[in-house]
């Protein structure tokens, strides 16, 4: 049996269990996965139709299977792009698809040219993989490990590089090729190279889509799915390292513990549901007005907390009253709400819970003083030294 065939079916059971990976993640509704499984599908079949060749006619063993290659091609770039929430794919790469169809019929049918098919379609592959490596770079989450985007980037840019390397040795004669499975040295080293390239390729893709789901859990876990805040765990250990950073920076930090007034009454008045409305609308509000880097968590309830890095109880006070206009000015549904907050700075040595505690009181004494206003904890502990509300 000749290399070149063995080499192909290799790739096709390579293609079809990335295919069977892909499909395991296809419930999990992951932008682009099924778009990288379909496209596995189509190489597996093109490789089959490769190898059946010389018992297949040519439009089916050579004309079809080279379609299901540019096709699968495109649609695995798709898939990327989709991943990324980016258009799919622009015209001209759309209609460069009919057109190399039509040149390889041309090149089959009309005046014979295996070096010049291998070249053109080669140099699409190149491209294809190139824009694949180009988006994955471009648009890795900031956020996210590296790793895996690196991955895929590089993989992708070597298949580039390969394909690259087919195109110019056929398109400027270095080597003749007679045939897809032609055993010559060249092609053996390129057809292996670039069947290697498919496992790695989705493997990079099963990595993305996994680091996409750790993305969800982790969102779940730190995130409350009603307000938007950061959930009382997260909010404290993010609020812990702030501090940590800022007290290493000597920059000042405050705090602001806010509660909604009158609450139960807007539960009572409008049903439960009225009040997650409400709710969901009062964390959007506020993550709208806050400044970047600012923190944002639910402590429970309708009660909430904001650290403010790099400002100081003034600053923090005029934000805090900021905030408790931009949200009384809103509706939430049937009614507007208001809340009411307390205010205090982090000292030297002060701990979260100290100044949590502090805050708290502040706020108490906001609510005796007739709600919808905020209050400074006093420097002694004792709330209410300053105070803001509507004018
Ligand atoms: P105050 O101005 O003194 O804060 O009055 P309040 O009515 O807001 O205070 P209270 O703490 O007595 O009531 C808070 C209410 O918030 C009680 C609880 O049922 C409601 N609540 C807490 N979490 C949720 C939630 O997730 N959804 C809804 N709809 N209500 C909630
Ligand atoms: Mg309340
Ligand atoms: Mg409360």
């Amino acid at each position: 049996m000749p290399s070149t065939v063995a080499l192909l079916g290799v790739a096709i059971m390579s293609c079809v269990m990335s295919a069977a990976v892909l499909g395991s993640l296809l419930r999990a509704g992951v932008a682009g996965v099924s778009r990288w499984c379909a496209a596995y599908g189509m190489f597996a079949g093109a490789l089959a139709l490769v190898i059946a060749g010389a018992h297949l006619p040519v439009w089916l063993g050579a004309i079809a299977a080279h379609t299901l290659f540019v096709g699968g091609s495109l649609v695995i770039l798709q898939g990327v792009r989709e991943f990324f929430g980016r258009p799919l794919a622009s015209a001209a790469e759309y209609a460069v698809v009919p057109a190399i169809f039509f040149a390889v019929i041309y090149l089959t049918y009309a005046k014979p040219n295996f070096d010049a098919r291998v070249a053109i379609s080669s140099t699409y592959f190149a491209y294809v993989r190139a824009a694949i490596a180009w988006t994955v770079w471009r648009y890795r989450p900031p956020t996210r490990p590296k790793y895996n985007y690196y991955f895929l980037s590089i993989a992708a840019f070597v298949g580039a590089l390969i394909h690259a390397g087919r195109a110019i040795t056929y398109g400027f004669g270095f080597d003749h090729q007679t045939a897809f499975l032609d055993p010559s040295p060249f092609n053996v080293a390129f057809l292996g190279l670039g069947i290697l390239s498919f496992p790695f390729m989705s493997i990079a893709m099963v990595m993305l889509a996994h680091d996409r789901l750790a993305q969800r859990m982790e969102r779940l876990a730190t995130v409350d799915g009603l307000t938007g805040a950061l959930v009382r765990r997260a909010f404290m250990e993010r609020a812990e390292s702030a501090v940590a950073t800022a007290r290493a920076q000597g920059t000042p930090v405050a705090l602001a513990v806010l509660d909604i007034d009158n609450f139960k009454t807007v539960n009572d008045r409008y049903g439960h549901a009225a009040g997650d409305r409400a709710l969901a609308h009062f964390g959007a509000t506020v993550s709208r007005s806050l400044r970047q880097g600012d923190l944002f968590g639910r402590l429970g309830g309708e009660e909430f907390a904001v650290l403010f890095p790099a400002t100081s109880e003034g600053e923090a006070l005029r934000l805090t009253n900021a905030l408790r206009a931009a949200v009384a000015t809103q509706s939430c549904g049937q009614s507007t709400c208001t809340f009411s907050a307390g205010v205090d700075k982090f000292e030297a040595g002060d701990t979260l819970a100290r100044v949590l505690v502090r805050a708290d009181l502040a706020l108490y004494a906001a609510k005796a003083r007739g709600r919808d206003c905020v209050v400074m904890a006093s420097s002694d502990g004792v709330a209410g030294e300053r105070l803001e509300q509507p004018s």
